[in-house]
């Protein structure tokens, strides 16, 4: 009775917005040619949709400590081979 699931599975995949594609986060970190990609850059494997997420604005602190971290945005990149 074993739970664990097989080494081949990957931890995780991420669906494609644009083609529909389900790939392995990893997949998402590289390219297929140039390898990896900047830590904040992710690209289809699929489609080579190239985007960034990158935060807008600034963190609101307010008077009793509580805080909202500033919104992320996606970036849409050019692809790189
Ligand atoms: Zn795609």
């Amino acid at each position: 009775m074993s739970t664990a699931t097989p080494p081949s599975d990957p931890l995780f995949t991420i669906t494609c917005g644009k083609c529909k594609g389900k790939f392995p986060f990893d997949d998402w970190c590289k390219t297929p040619v140039n390898g990896e990609l900047p830590s904040n850059q992710k690209q289809c494997p699929g489609c080579q949709h190239s985007f960034t997420i990158e935060r807008k604005g600034e963190a609101k602190v307010f008077d009793n400590g509580f805080i909202i971290p500033p919104d992320n945005i996606i970036v849409t990149q050019p692809s790189t081979l």
